[in-house]
């Protein structure tokens, strides 16, 4: 007998887990996931080394109470259903060989030392006439290296610091190596909108991504299976309707499958002919960030720092996840994890990459002097997509790829490649609200729970 379910989901990425978990426990929709792989979690999974459990490289929710992750827990998967944050510590920025604090908040502004009192008073002006009150609409389109040299010119700012500021900015907040003539300042300017109201603007899940992990696949579970190890060759399509999906010679129905697969690999499921050119092109075309990513389990604590650690040369972005949550660590171990946007072709070369990889470490002695004497073992790991896509201005958040296909009924779309902002996980998981969104008022459904 043919299985039926109401709802397919294909993928067992961050964007797959909170969207099923939503459709099965929220909505009580008679839900499947197929994973290609014996995990859950996609780029957001979870290995564990020694007695640490680690991340896939970097990994907070940026913006805490304001993320979608939590409006899914809150709104969406049920009353008393919540997900347990844990605020990081203060930023700090490594520059020229000294410690600053970084001014991700508007305390920190009035006390670094990294601004003398004229950039301070520049960027206040800056923060309080250009960017608070922004409309983040109109500026989309514009890149964040001609928002810079505009400012420059019209507040005067002299080559330093406020430079060397807002441009580690826009690569933490877009996650990105430069590439400042690209990216959308628009992107740019609702992160920095958003982290205001969030006041906190990282946090990490308490116990560390894998009880998050866990408890959604709970949740799925209570209505509906997850199977692993299940490569789904085909979503079919019959008379531009979606009917079920194959997996070698056998097929599951369902009227809607969401797809969970990064934009640019979805044509290993799909069908590139039923979709219009302009469609295909935009999934294909879309550019992710890639980047160099090593994670040390270190002997003992030789830090106390809790917050986001930036650095401007090279930029990297850093954190003692340990002392963020200390569950996630050996007691009296140390769990730290530094990441470097790289760009792509740099990636994909031995040589360039393993330079980069080298450059770190000199950088890490530099900011931790002994650093390589405390190491118990170490993982480098070289993405070629960390986020699935950069927020530049050819495909921000109003141009990628819709979270419902308008050729295909039935079909839908969660991840970080899709309709979102921000960027990466923080688009995995507003995709997957979107998504959804977007099904309870197709259906005309309400949360049940
Ligand atoms: C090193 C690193 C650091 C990061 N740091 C952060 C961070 O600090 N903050 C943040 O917000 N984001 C971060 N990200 C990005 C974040 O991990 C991703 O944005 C997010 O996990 C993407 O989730 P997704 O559901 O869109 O896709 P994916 O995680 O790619 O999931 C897709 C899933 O589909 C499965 N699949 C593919 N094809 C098939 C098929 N045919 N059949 C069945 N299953 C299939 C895959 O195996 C995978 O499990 C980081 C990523 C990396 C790699």
């Amino acid at each position: 007998m043919t299985e039926e379910y109401d709802c397919i989901i294909v993928g067992a990425g961050i964007g797959g887990l909170l969207t099923g978990a939503a459709l099965s426990r929220g909505l009580g929709l008679k839900t499947l996931i197929l994973e290609k792989t014996g995990v859950l979690g996609g780029r957001s999974g979870v290995i564990e080394k020694e007695g640490f459990l680690v991340d896939n490289g970097l990994h907070v929710i940026r913006y805490c109470k304001k993320s979608p992750t939590v409006t899914i827990f809150k709104k969406l998967l049920g009353k008393k259903e919540k997900v347990e944050l844990i605020n990081l510590g203060d930023a700090k920025f490594f520059s020229g060989g000294e410690w600053y604090d970084y001014p991700l908040s508007a305390a920190t502004i009035e006390t670094t030392t990294f601004f003398n009192e004229e950039e301070r008073e520049q960027f206040k002006r800056i923060l309080g006439e250009e960017i608070i009150g922004a409309k983040v609409d109109e500026l989309f389109d514009k890149s964040v290296k001609d928002w810079i040299d505009e400012m420059e010119k019209k507040y005067e700012i002299k080559p330093g610091p406020a430079r060397i500021f807002l441009e580690a900015l826009s690569k933490l907040i877009l996650v990105s190596y430069g590439n400042l003539d690209k990216l959308s300042m628009g992107e740019l300017i609702a992160g920095i909108q958003l982290g205001l109201k969030a006041v906190k603007t990282s946090c990490y899940p308490a116990g560390g991504w894998r009880p998050l992990i866990e408890n959604l696949a709970k949740k799925i579970e209570s209505n509906g299976e997850i199977r692993k190890n299940t490569k789904v060759d085909k979503v079919i399509v019959e008379d531009k309707k979606v009917v079920g999906a194959q997996i070698g010679d056998k097929t599951i129905k369902s009227k809607i499958v969401v797809v969970d697969i990064p934009a640019q690999e979805i044509f290993n499921v799909l069908d590139e002919e039923l979709f219009s050119k302009d469609f295909v092109e935009k999934c294909k075309s879309l550019i992710p960030t890639a980047g160099i990513s090593i994670d040390y389990g270190l002997k003992e604590k030789i830090s106390e720092l809790n917050g986001m650690i930036l650095s401007s040369d090279p930029f990297t972005m850093s954190n003692f996840t340990s002392n963020i949550d200390p569950t996630i660590a050996p007691e009296g171990k140390q769990l730290y994890t530094i990441f470097q946007p790289t760009p792509v072709d740099v990636v994909s070369d031995k040589e360039k990459s393993d330079e980069v990889v080298e450059n770190i470490e000199k950088l890490l002695e530099e900011m931790f002097p002994g650093f390589s004497e405390k190491v118990q073992w170490r993982r480098a790991v070289k993405r070629r997509m960390v986020d699935g896509a950069v927020p530049f201005i050819t495909q921000h958040r109003n141009k990628r790829p819709s979270v419902k296909s308008d050729e295909i009924e039935g079909l839908y779309f969660t991840g970080d490649t899709y309709n979102g902002p921000g960027t990466g996980g923080e688009i995995a998981h507003a995709s997957a609200e979107l998504c959804i969104k977007t099904i309870m008022k197709d259906l005309n459904l309400a949360i049940i729970k």
